[in-house]
């Protein structure tokens, strides 16, 4: 039985079983989360993955070969780090190489879920064989969609509420950057070219029937993401939403589990303004951001620039970050940058859990604290998010005095007033 269909009927499966152990929540509580559409549970061999309203946020990596870059070693030394740093799902963005081979590889090496997005491949395949990717025959969209199913894909991007109506839009009120979705590109290019729908929209049904025969989670992309902060929560944005909002409902009805993916590039101020507009026009289905990123200026460090927007739109209610990497705008990521856009994305996702209540994340922080007043460092380093970076500032110079830092070194404030009031700040 569907997971979905599973929980509306008050079942307690397998995997709500897991998953509520995993957060911590009551059983019923998480099946009525699923029924309702607000919680979606991924399936990876044998474990789940909860993503959703009441639970932990997680973080998404990205890893996957380019059509410059084909090297299939470290894309999964990529997974292996990215997964070491806490990524708590991977997606394989893979277009160069045997993309085949590649998902089967991440699919089977992953330890968490693994998304993909079907129409990079279908529309390479259709340039690879015959010549454009406006050529491409609809039915290879579907039969690769399959083809990841079959490969046991956890979810997939499917950018179906690109349609007519959002270009009209977009060529009434034209944008600096106009569509960075590469997904979205893809399909837009066929659809003007061919000038036929978006068979993802036209053909919903097609996609649900796929997704019911494999449990496949759905995250309905965002192709009219901006690309720009100037760009941000304009007319085709939202109308992509209003139509992700009514297959949502679709899918819904169908039994097939969604998740709705959001942008891109948004300025820090409206960031609770998009989270809010997609919780009401999605019903509350889960919301998956990349970043959003809240400036455009500072390539190299948009890992920042991305982490500052998701800590926000967690806060207000986003359920699952997209992490983004220093090399983004610049070039495929590295596995040193893979570590970085992980850690960025968890101390984000980590700080919204905090603002959201969630006890077990508040505790991680309350041990820090009470580490910090002991000057205990090696529970600190224990406790730190990344060891690796602990150690190297840490025991970069030597200190005067053996149990402080050489921040202060023996004006050491900690120790001080430990001296002079005489008590432990925190006592548990
Ligand atoms: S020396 Fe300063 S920075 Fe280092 S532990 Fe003491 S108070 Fe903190």
């Amino acid at each position: 039985m569907l997971e979905r269909e599973s929980a509306i009927k008050g079942l307690i499966s397998k995997g709500v079983k897991y998953v509520a152990g995993r957060e911590k929540i009551s059983p019923e509580l998480l099946a009525g989360k699923v029924a309702e559409g607000k919680v979606v549970i991924l399936r990876h061999r044998n474990t789940y993955l909860g993503i959703g309203d009441g639970l932990k946020i997680k973080i998404n990596a990205n890893i996957g070969t380019s059509p410059d870059i084909v090297d299939i070693h470290s894309e999964v030394e990529k997974l292996k780090a990215a997964c070491k740093y806490g990524a708590d799902t991977i997606m394989d963005l893979s277009t160069g190489g045997d993309i085949d081979k590649i998902r089967k590889t991440i699919v089977e090496r992953s330890p968490v879920p693994v998304g993909t997005v079907p129409i990079y491949q279908a529309a390479i395949e259709s340039i690879e064989d015959k010549g454009a990717l406006i050529k491409m025959d609809k039915e290879k969209l579907f039969e690769v969609i399959e083809r990841h199913a079959e490969d046991r894909v956890s979810f997939t991007t499917l950018h179906c509420g690109i349609t007519f109506k959002t270009l009209e839009r977009l060529r009434k009120s034209p944008r600096k950057a106009m569509v960075v979705s590469r997904g979205g590109a893809f399909l837009i290019s066929w659809m003007v070219a061919n000038e036929k729908e978006n068979p993802l929209y036209e053909d919903f049904d097609r996609v649900l029937e796929i997704a019911r025969k494999y449990d496949l989670v759905l995250s309905l992309g965002d192709g009219m993401r901006p690309g720009s902060i100037v760009d941000a929560t304009d007319n085709s944005q939202i109308d992509e939403l209003l139509t992700l909002g009514e297959l949502t409902k679709t899918a819904w009805d169908s039994g097939v589990q969604i998740i709705i993916e959001g942008p891109g590039h948004i300025p820090l101020n409206e960031v609770p303004a998009n989270v809010i507009l997609q919780k009401k026009i999605c019903k509350g289905a889960p919301f998956y951001v990349l970043g959003p990123l809240v400036t455009d200026i500072a390539p190299g460090y948009d890992h920042i620039t991305s982490a500052i927007g998701a800590a926000v739109a967690g806060w207000y209610g986003a359920d699952f970050i997209c992490y983004v990497t220093p090399a983004e705008h610049l070039g495929l990521p590295g596995i040193e940058e893979v570590i970085e856009g992980t850690i960025a994305a968890k101390i984000a996702a980590h700080s919204a859990d905090i603002s959201r209540g969630l006890k077990c994340s508040m505790e991680w922080d309350y041990k820090m604290a009470l580490a910090r007043t002991q000057r205990n460092w090696q529970e600190e380093r224990k406790l730190s998010i990344d060891t690796s970076r602990f150690d190297k500032i840490h025991k970069r110079y030597k200190t005067t005095e053996k149990d402080v830092c050489t921040m202060c070194g023996k004006y050491c404030a900690i120790k001080t007033v430990e001296k002079y009031l005489g008590v432990k700040i925190i006592t548990g």
